[in-house]
């Protein structure tokens, strides 16, 4: 691809206020606002139903705006049809014509434009060389394995000269060994285009890996936004501590916490706890092994059963640590950890309050 065919710049996005209702019940998205700097990497993290896909399509066009206003290096897009945005989709699965050749795929939204033929097709080749895929533009997508359907999904997507790409779960429909593939050829080609990519997953471990900022929803409403080092090791709230995995979370007298799973020490009940640590004495309930370390599972039971869930808790050992002091079911322990690996977290939210007739 040369500098006339791709000459857009990456731009920021702004959210403000933004909400999206459908017919009853709680907002899909509940005011949220955000800023996603130029040419950024972003994930839009959450559980199913939290309103990811929703956003992005109001992003996109392709969903209209209950409140709030959407901005594109400040510019209100809010009520822009989706073509003339600055923003360009690419959806699950990739979403290709079956019956088109790589090539007509790619050229697809410009004949739609009118753009005539000669300068589509040379366009729509352009793109193809730049994600390699000059070779098999005659291809249909059948004729594709996954990682080349995904650059072409990707080419296509590119010929509006988009300055953001949207994508929706774009790599959930592949199998494991692809995926893993495919996220970090996703990553380079942000790089090296310097657009701003906004992808939604449910996965945290592909948020983690793609992201220069991860914004995590939850029931329609932003949870936190930071880069992947800074969620991963101070989630603001018990939600997010859960939602990441490899967490603990305590009740302790203090109020709640949150210690990583891996920053946990296990000591055997009958020796004395480590001098100047917290710690709490635990069962061992489970033992898994997973290659480089061993996850033990414990309950807790110094916690009150009224404070839900707080009782399981997980401890991840080192392979080496475990072969040199084994741990076995229904042993007693206690469980120490340092001030600085614990931090305090936000309570749950109470559920939405919706009205009732
Ligand atoms: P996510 O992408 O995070 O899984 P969605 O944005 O698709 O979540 O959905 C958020 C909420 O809005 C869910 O409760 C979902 O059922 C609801 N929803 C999504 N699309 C529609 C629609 N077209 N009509 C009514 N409700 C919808
Ligand atoms: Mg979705």
């Amino acid at each position: 691809m040369n500098a006339a065919t791709l000459h857009s710049s990456p731009a920021a996005i702004e959210l403000v206020a933004l909400t999206k209702r459908y017919a009853q019940g709680s907002p899909a998205v509940d005011s949220i606002n955000l800023r996603i700097t130029s040419g950024s990497y972003c994930c839009l993290l959450g559980p199913s139903g939290c309103g990811k896909s929703t956003t992005l399509r109001m992003i996109a066009g392709h969903e209209s705006v209950t409140s709030g206003d959407i901005l594109l290096d400040n510019r209100n897009i809010t009520d822009l049809p989706a073509a003339s945005r600055g923003t360009a989709m690419m959806f699950q699965s990739f979403a290709l014509f079956p019956h088109l050749s790589a090539l007509d795929n790619v050229a697809f939204s410009l004949k739609m434009k009118g753009v005539g033929k000669a300068e589509r097709l040379a366009r729509a080749r352009d793109l193809l060389d730049r994600v390699a895929m000059g070779a098999l533009a005659e291809r249909k997508p059948a004729e594709l394995s996954g990682g080349q359907q995904q650059r072409v999904a990707l080419a296509r997507a590119l010929i509006t000269q988009p300055k953001v790409l949207l994508l929706d779960e774009p790599l959930s429909a592949l199998d494991p060994f692809l995926r893993i593939q495919m996220r970090a050829e996703l990553r380079r080609w942000q790089k090296e285009l310097g657009l701003t990519f906004i992808h939604v997953t449910h996965s945290q471990e592909e948020a983690m890996a793609l992201a220069d900022t991860m914004v995590v929803m939850n029931q329609g409403l932003i949870e936190q936004v930071g880069s992947p080092h800074e969620i991963y090791n101070r989630p603001a709230s018990e939600f997010v501590a859960r939602f990441m995995g490899g967490h603990n979370v305590l009740d302790t007298p203090a109020g709640k916490i949150g210690v990583r799973t891996d920053h946990m020490q296990l000591t055997p009940a009958s020796q004395a706890a480590p001098d100047g640590l917290h710690n709490q004495r635990a069962v061992i309930t489970d033992v898994e092994y997973q290659g480089t370390y061993v996850l033990l599972g414990l309950q807790n039971p110094c916690v009150s059963q009224t404070a839900h869930t707080t009782a399981e808790l997980s401890v991840m050992v080192s392979e080496a640590a475990f072969a040199a002091r084994p741990y076995a079911l229904g042993e007693a322990v206690q469980l120490s950890w340092t001030p600085e690996a614990a931090h305090p977290l936000q309570a749950e939210r109470c559920a939405p309050v919706t009205a009732t007739a």
